[in-house]
C-alpha cells in the first residue's frame, strides 16, 4: 500500500515570517492538503543564537492567517518540543557517532579561513567553494593526539565520487557528485553545532517525511542529504524544488525585506487572500490577480501546472497587493 504523504515546512526563525516562506509553505502546504496526506511544521533553530522563540509565535501566527495549517507541529507551551531542532541535538549526536563509527566522518582541523584560501574546486549554487580534502587523509593517531592537545576541530563527512541520481517534482531528472557541490562537507561546526545537512536528514528521516517541497536555492543539498541518508540506511523522501520569489532588483526575498514580512503587510490592512491570490498567480496557478483562499486551490493543484521560473515581484504586484497606486510601495 502506498505510503500516506507527508509533508513539511521547516523555515529558520530568524527573523519575521516574509512572502518568500509563504510562497514556500503555500506549495508544500497545496501539495499535502491535493493528496489527502498530513504535514508538519518543523522549527530549524540550531544557531540559537539567531533564532528567536518571538518570531516563530509570530511566524505559526501569519501562517494561520494566510490559511495555512499543519497537522503536526510546535505546541503553545513554552518549553521547546520535538518539532524544534535545538531540542534535538541528542538525535544529531547519536547520527555523527554512527558515521564515525562507519568510517564516514573524520574530524577536521583546519579553519574557516583555511579552506576558503585552499579552495579550488568547481561548485554549484549557493554550495561555496569545495572543501580540498586536507584532512581526510590524516593518520588516526594524528588526530587523536590534536583532539587530546585540545585543538578546536569540526566533522566532515567523507565522500565518493558517486553520482547521486533523483527525479525533482518539477525540474526532472538531476544528478550530482559531492564533489560538484561542496564535497566533504561539514556534520559539526567547530563551535559545536550540528550542520544544517545533518540535522535535517536526521529529522526528515526520522520524522517520516516522505516528499521535501523547497526553494530550488536549495538545490545543491540534496546530493548531500542523499548520501547521508544512504550512509545511515534510511529510505529518502522525495523532492520538489520550487521557483524563487525574487524582489524587483532580483534579489531572493529575504528577511532584510522588512516591508515584504507578511506582519507588515497585516498591519497594513492587506487581506491574506490577496497574498494568496498574488503567490497563486505568481505560480501560474492562476490567470489573473485575484483573492483566493488556499482551500480553493487544492482541488486543481499540480506541480505539473506550476511555472518553473523564478518570479519577480513586480511594482503593480505590490500596487495590487496593497491596494495603492503602482510605483508608490516603498518600505516604510
Ligand atoms: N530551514 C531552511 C530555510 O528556512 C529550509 C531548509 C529545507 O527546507 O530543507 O531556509
Amino acid at each position: 500500500m502506498a505510503r500516506t504523504l507527508r509533508g513539511r515546512f521547516a523555515p529558520s526563525p530568524t527573523g519575521l515570517a516574509h512572502l518568500g516562506n509563504a510562497w514556500s509553505f503555500l506549495f508544500a502546504w497545496l501539495a499535502v492538503r491535493q493528496a489527502g496526506g498530513e504535514i508538519l511544521l518543523r522549527m530549524e533553530d540550531l544557531d540559537l543564537e539567531r533564532c528567536s522563540p518571538v518570531y516563530m509565535q509570530m511566524l505559526m501566527s501569519d501562517m494561520r492567517w494566510m490559511g495555512l495549517d499543519w497537522d503536526e507541529g510546535p505546541t503553545p507551551e513554552k518549553e521547546l518540543g520535538a518539532y524544534h531542532q535545538s531540542n534535538r541535538f541528542r538525535l544529531y549526536e547519536d547520527a555523527l557517532q554512527e558515521l564515525v563509527a562507519k568510517g564516514l566522518a573524520y574530524p577536521c582541523f583546519c579553519s574557516r579561513k583555511d579552506v576558503r584560501g585552499m579552495a579550488s574546486a568547481p561548485h554549484i549554487g549557493d554550495a561555496g567553494a569545495a572543501y580540498p580534502g586536507t584532512c581526510r587523509r590524516m593518520p588516526p593517531a594524528e588526530a587523536a593526539r590534536r583532539i587530546a592537545r585540545r585543538e578546536r576541530f569540526s566533522w566532515r563527512f567523507r565522500s565518493t565520487d558517486k553520482v547521486f541520481r533523483f527525479e525533482d517534482g518539477l525540474y526532472g531528472l538531476q544528478e550530482a557528485r559531492l564533489a560538484d557541490c561542496g564535497g566533504d562537507f561539514n556534520l559539526r561546526r567547530s563551535d559545536g553545532v550540528f550542520s544544517y545537512q545533518l540535522a535535517v536528514s536526521v529529522d526528515d528521516a526520522l520524522m517520516g517525511v516522505t516528499q521535501v517541497v523547497r526553494g530550488r536555492d536549495i538545490l545543491p543539498s540534496t546530493p548531500r542529504q542523499l548520501a547521508l541518508m544512504e550512509a545511515m540506511g534510511w529510505e529518502a523522501p522525495s523532492y520538489v524544488h520550487i521557483p524563487l520569489l525574487l524582489d524587483a532588483e532580483g534579489e531572493r526575498l529575504a528577511k532584510r525585506h522588512a516591508s515584504l514580512s507578511l506582519r507588515s503587510l497585516r498591519d497594513e490592512g492587506v487581506s491574506p487572500w490577496r497574498v494568496v491570490g498574488l503567490l497563486a498567480r505568481a505560480a501560474g496557478l492562476c490567470d489573473r490577480l485575484e483573492e483566493v483562499h488556499p482551500r480553493d486551490l487544492v482541488h486543481s493543484f499540480h506541480f505539473s501546472t506550476m511555472r518553473p521560473a523564478d518570479y519577480t515581484l513586480s511594482d503593480n504586484d505590490m500596487a495590487w497587493l496593497t491596494g495603492r497606486e503602482a510605483g508608490s510601495w516603498q518600505a516604510p
